[in-house]
């Protein structure tokens, strides 16, 4: 899918839409989703225009590569998740229902979160 510059997250990189920033350095941004799912529910995004993981892995440059995955411990240690410990999520392409096409990291945690799907694949 190729990348819009439109999308929401976009938006929030270039500051046309305010957020509550938990961490930002060179390469990712960190702030609270706006809805909630979790005591704790942080999303973390890559500073580049990547709609999934394929295309950054493939395409991103190793700095900001290593430096998003950096962020995202960074930022799980810094809302205080590790040590009770947490689910890192990140929807991609249409049959995990990724709404934003900006590839992103969900950081939920601040309860026990249950079983990762439904169960409803058997
Ligand atoms: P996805 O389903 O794409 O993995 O997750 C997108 C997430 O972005 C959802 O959890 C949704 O609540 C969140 N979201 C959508 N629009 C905004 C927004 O404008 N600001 C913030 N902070 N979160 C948003």
């Amino acid at each position: 899918m190729a990348y819009d510059d439109n999308n929401i997250f976009a938006k929030i990189l270039r500051g046309e839409i305010p957020c509550k920033k938990v961490y930002e350095d060179d390469y990712a941004l960190a702030f609270h989703d706006i809805n909630p799912q979790a005591p704790v529910h942080v999303l973390v995004i890559p500073k580049g225009a990547y709609v999934g993981m394929a295309d950054f892995a493939a395409n991103a440059p190793t700095a900001l590569i290593s430096g998003f995955m950096q962020a995202v411990g960074k930022v799980a240690a810094e809302v205080g998740v590790v040590e009770e410990g947490y689910r890192l999520i990140a929807n991609d392409g249409p049959n995990s229902h990724q709404e934003v096409p900006h590839l992103h990291f969900h950081i939920l945690g601040g309860k026990r979160v249950g079983p990762l799907l439904d169960g409803s694949f058997r």
